[in-house]
């Protein structure tokens, strides 16, 4: 799917501003129900603009780990995305498989995964550990060759993202994490400005109002317009 160009944000119209024609003829489509694999639908639109390439990550059976940097803020010591990780994987007594793996123009890393089959998970932020989030059904990640005003995405492995490993009779800490990975959040229960885009909206729900942008597709653009 299209983001903006050199911007991690959905190309395309809010549901707020939807014109209620073209692809949303029938209803809005949020940006995973625009994602599309149609090479003709996709020439058309990037002959257009220089968009950046977003992937939903639902739809393309992937779950992606999103490990973070730590901000400019937090103290010496914090164990980054990466580093919780490491710490994850020591604690449930298993080796992380190498994979398609992406950095982030913060040197952050996204490592691509294919959920076990029957399997769908949505989005988690901060639930497995410290800067670690997850994108699934409802969620995207910038792909590689995108670029921002602080850099590009560049790919750093191209090996076909890796299925779940480990023994077949999953340990208990094991179980805990898939648990954690599937349990949804009363966030997200109540909130569908969360989901709308897969961005995670900074104000809502905490006052209680809607911001006054409440979802960051922005204005009506080709796709879906
Ligand atoms: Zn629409």
């Amino acid at each position: 799917m299209p983001l903006r160009p050199n911007d991690k944000r959905p190309a395309g119209h809010s549901e707020q501003l939807c014109p209620q024609t073209g692809r949303c003829t029938g209803g809005h489509l949020k940006p995973e129900q625009r994602a599309t694999t149609d090479t003709e639908l996709i020439t058309a639109a990037w002959t257009q603009q220089p968009y950046n390439i977003g992937i939903a990550t639902g739809p393309s059976g992937l779950l992606v780990i999103d490990l973070d940097m730590l901000k400019p803020s937090e103290p010496e010591g914090t164990p980054d995305g990466a580093a919780s990780l490491q710490a994850l994987c020591e604690r449930a007594g298993q080796t992380l498989p190498a994979t398609y793996q992406v950095r982030t123009p913060s040197g952050g890393q996204h490592l691509y995964f294919t959920p076990p089959p029957g399997v769908r998970l949505g989005n988690t932020a901060n639930r497995l550990g410290h800067h670690i989030d997850t994108r699934g059904w409802g969620g995207y990640v910038v792909a590689p060759a995108s670029t921002t005003p602080e850099g590009s995405y560049s790919l750093c492995d191209d090996r076909p993202p890796a299925t779940r490993t480990g023994s077949a009779k999953p340990s208990r800490s094991h179980r805990g994490l898939s648990a954690r990975l599937r349990r949804r959040s009363p966030r997200q229960r109540s909130d569908t400005r969360l989901l709308r885009c897969g961005v995670r909206c900074p104000t809502w729900p905490r006052q209680g109002t809607a911001p006054a942008t409440p979802c960051c597709c922005g204005p009506r653009g080709l796709w879906g317009g």
